[in-house]
């Protein structure tokens, strides 16, 4: 097969350059390993139905290190978005001053960013729900004032979301505006073809052009297949962790998989007096932004299954029946420690994640802890459940305090991330970026990174809107250069 444009990957960052690609008239090409699902099958199904069908590797993919860290990522046609809860925001001006100081990053000042965050707002009708709260996020407002902290309603891609909550198993209505809706079909309609089950093994690289890539095809018989595809310009974005990894399994290794980043995260459990049920409703929509960027705490997607695990670090089962009362919350650090992304010694072709927490992470997660707790217990939690081994529940503000000043066990701590990113840092300082300021891979005249793996350090907020605002620049710029076809 031939294309002049390959874009590898269909999730926020591919479907964003595939779309502004092929409505310039350029002939573009996807590569998505995952499946492209009917979502009257197979989305809003139970958690491990749906891992099994909308996530890379059913959902399991630890990222190692002394605190080993669960992290999940999507592997469908649409990618992560298909399962994220659609939270939006735009990067942080402070964050993005940072960028333009550590990695000498152009042409991404919020002003000029401003027009491709507001594009793909308006694709994905961002908003607030315009409704009242459901009593997970009743709650924690409750929680907050009682602190005079501010808390935000996030807006998010859903607009008419009807509470179903299966953001993460695939939103079965359709309301979340996952890629598969929203921008894949607007690509398809400009002409792009998207081919699912079609995993990209290597780039092929001659001179200094990558002239196509090697893929596997999953025939609709289960047989396996390798094809060759040829491209003039190949857009690498097949996610956070799976970018760099192609890239080194290619031999592209300059500063390639070396600056992992992610969001860790704490989740607790608190049981309240009052009826929740937040396993029956969208999970909790606001986020306390007072101690942000390095601080954030928000509402965890809740489900039985999700309440056994969070609760399963202390284990009493007799603590489940109350699970009417529950509901969950979390609190995320913008990670100061830095990982590795690695092909595994197995010679299986599979990805190895690795990352440290550095002091910082275990000190604003702690920090963290006391202020979520607090926050609970104000909002009339009678227990918080720490995902913390051998801690026992947190039932006053005293023991909840008492991590401002001490900090939580790093060994006992277990911890998830859904967001990861900067394992190919982009900017102008060659020695420490993998691409330039626009994502051009240097050496090659024609291989190019756009998702979630440039940005160059972690943004603090959840990611979507950067990926997407970053990509749709980049995908701009590129088209500048191109010149008329
Ligand atoms: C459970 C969950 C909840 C989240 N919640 C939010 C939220 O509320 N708000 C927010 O802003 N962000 C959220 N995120 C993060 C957000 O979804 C991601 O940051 C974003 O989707 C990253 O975009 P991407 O294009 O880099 O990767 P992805 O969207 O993950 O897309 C990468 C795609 O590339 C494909 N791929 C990988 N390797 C290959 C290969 N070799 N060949 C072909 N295809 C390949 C993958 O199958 C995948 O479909 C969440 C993520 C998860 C997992």
């Amino acid at each position: 097969m031939k294309t002049q444009v390959l874009v590898i990957g269909s999730g926020a960052g591919g479907a964003t350059t595939a779309y502004e690609l092929a409505r310039a008239g350029v002939d573009v090409t996807v590569l998505e390993e995952g499946k492209r699902h009917d979502r009257a099958k197979t989305y809003g199904l139970g958690t491990t139905e749906g891992m099994k069908h909308l996530y890379r590797r059913r959902g399991m993919t630890p990222i190692l290190g002394r605190v080993p860290i669960g992290y999940v990522e999507g592997s469908c046609f649409g990618g992560s978005t298909e399962i994220n809860s659609g939270f939006w925001h735009r990067t942080p001006r402070e964050v993005l001053a940072r960028w333009q100081a550590q990695f000498d990053l152009e042409g991404a000042s919020p002003e000029e960013l401003a027009p491709h965050f507001a594009w793909a707002e308006e694709a994905l009708s961002v908003s607030l729900s315009g409704r009242p709260f459901e009593k997970s996020t009743e709650v924690f407002a409750r929680g907050a004032a009682a602190m005079d902290w501010a808390a935000h309603e996030v807006p998010r891609a859903a607009t008419g979301c009807k509470s179903t909550n299966s953001c993460a198993v695939g939103c079965p209505t359709g309301a979340k505006q996952g890629m598969s809706i929203s921008i894949l079909p607007r690509a398809e309609a400009a002409g792009a073809r998207v081919l699912t089950s079609a995993r990209v093994r290597l780039l092929i690289k001659q001179g200094s052009r990558i002239t196509g890539v090697l893929a596997e095809v999953e025939l609709e018989d289960g047989a396996r297949k390798l094809v060759r595809v040829d491209a003039e310009h190949v857009f690498v974005c097949a996610g956070p962790t799976e970018t760099p990894a192609l890239l080194r399994r290619t031999g592209i290794k300059f500063h390639v998989g070396d600056t992992l980043r992610i969001h860790p995260m704490l989740k607790v459990v608190a049981r309240f007096r009052e009826r929740i049920a937040a396993y029956d409703s969208v999970l909790p929509v606001l986020q306390v932004r007072e101690f942000s960027p390095e601080v954030s705490m928000g509402g965890a997607f809740f489900t039985p299954g999700h309440a056994a695990l969070s609760l399963s670090d202390n284990w009493d089962p007799a603590r489940l029946d109350a699970i009417e009362n529950m509901a969950g919350y979390y609190v995320a650090v913008r990670g100061r420690g830095r990982g590795q992304v690695r092909s595994s010694q197995l010679g299986d072709g599979e990805t190895m994640l690795r990352y440290e927490l550095a002091e910082e992470d275990v000190v604003n997660l702690s920090n963290g802890l006391a202020r979520l707790a607090t926050l609970l217990l104000a909002a009339g939690a009678e227990e918080v459940y720490p995902t913390v081994q051998g801690m026992a529940p947190i039932t006053s503000e005293k023991q909840a305090i008492r991590w401002l000043d001490e900090r939580l066990p790093r060994s006992a701590l277990s911890l998830t991330t859904v967001h990861a990113f900067s394992a190919c840092p982009i900017g102008e300082r060659t020695d420490r970026c993998a691409a330039d300021s626009y994502g051009k891979v240097p050496r090659w005249d024609n291989l190019y990174v756009n998702d979630a793996s440039m940005l160059p350090d972690s943004p603090g907020v959840n990611p979507q809107g950067s990926v997407m605002a970053f990509a749709r620049r980049n995908a701009l710029h590129f088209l500048s250069r191109l010149g008329p076809s």
